[in-house]
């Protein structure tokens, strides 16, 4: 799933390519993705077609100001008084052409799968949402899992998003100290340093990749609960989220599972990883093979020399 660095990096493609341009028009091939107002669950009293229909008329003639981020969330600000919100969840992807590359591309687009080098004609059967802007240019969502969401929500109900009332502080932000982070943390002390790093209330955006990284580089085990670890190690811990973070941001991410950036290409963070993906392999540092545990359904990587 893609984490705050990979949000970001969409983000900041997006930002600087969409940034202006008009909606001329929209298709929806997959409604149940598609929703309109704050609740979280789509709104099942809108009939289907109703629904698309309100969908496109809101963007239809609609400028995009800017796209932000907050957590693992998308937010498209439009010009008029409503706001987009996307999340990809698992497998949701981006796409974008500029009309230069329509013309070279005819629509045939490389889209790098970890698997395979697939050319993937755009839009491809993954393809549910397509955004047509009036310069030529078009937006593709593609979502293998189909877990992702895009929901319009009016600028006056934006506080009743149930997500967004409920993450955590973003951590890349100068106003997350130290204290910040201990008070956050230590919210749920009898939980297990992983699990509370990733739980988006405490710390918004960290996921399964960071938290194995994060925990790596503080020489802290995955499994041990926050009330035993030392301030000393949650200062390590603190100063790595920051790190590991940023680091991630600048190699624009880490391409595991479908995750790419606007232009089909993949994130180059991946072969910095010390023990995420990385069990049974030696361990970067001093040698010992990567371990992994199963810690709440998910895969916990690490170095039993290096983590404590
Ligand atoms: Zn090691």
């Amino acid at each position: 799933m893609p984490e705050l660095p990979e949000v970001q990096t969409v983000v900041s493609e997006l930002n600087r390519k969409l940034k202006n341009k008009t909606i001329r028009s929209v298709v929806v091939n997959v409604p149940k993705m598609i929703s309109i107002g704050p609740a979280t669950v789509s709104n099942k009293r809108q009939v289907a077609s109703d629904k698309v229909r309100i969908f496109k008329r809101l963007l239809l003639n609609q400028k995009i100001l800017s796209v932000k981020r907050r957590a693992k969330l998308l937010i498209f600000d439009l010009q008029g008084p409503w706001s987009m919100l996307v999340h990809l969840k698992m497998t949701g992807q981006f796409i974008f052409e500029d009309q230069k590359q329509r013309a070279k591309t005819g629509g045939k687009y490389r889209l790098l799968n970890k698997k395979t080098a697939l050319l993937e004609h755009l839009p491809s059967k993954h393809t549910h949402v397509v955004f047509y802007f009036t310069d030529g240019s078009v937006l593709y969502f593609n979502d293998v899992r189909k877990f992702g969401y895009l929901k319009l929500v009016h600028d006056d109900e934006i506080g009743q998003v149930k997500e967004l009332k409920e993450f955590g502080p973003e951590p890349l932000e100068k106003h997350f100290t130290f204290e910040v982070f201990s008070a956050q943390v230590k919210k749920r002390a009898r939980g297990k340093i992983k699990q509370v790093l990733m739980d988006n209330k405490v710390v918004a955006g960290i996921g399964n990749i960071y938290s194995d990284e994060i925990l790596f580089l503080s020489g802290i085990r995955p499994e041990r609960k926050v009330i035993n670890i030392q301030e000393r190690e949650l200062r390590e811990a603190y100063a790595n989220t920051k790190k590991v973070l940023a680091k991630a941001i600048k190699a624009k991410g880490s391409s595991v599972g479908d995750f790419v950036r606007t232009d089909g290409s993949w994130g180059q963070m991946g072969k910095f990883h010390f023990v995420y993906g990385r069990s049974g392999q030696k361990c970067k540092k001093c040698g010992a093979i990567v371990q992994s545990v199963k810690l709440g359904g998910r895969t916990a990587s690490f170095c039993p020399h290096c983590q404590k």
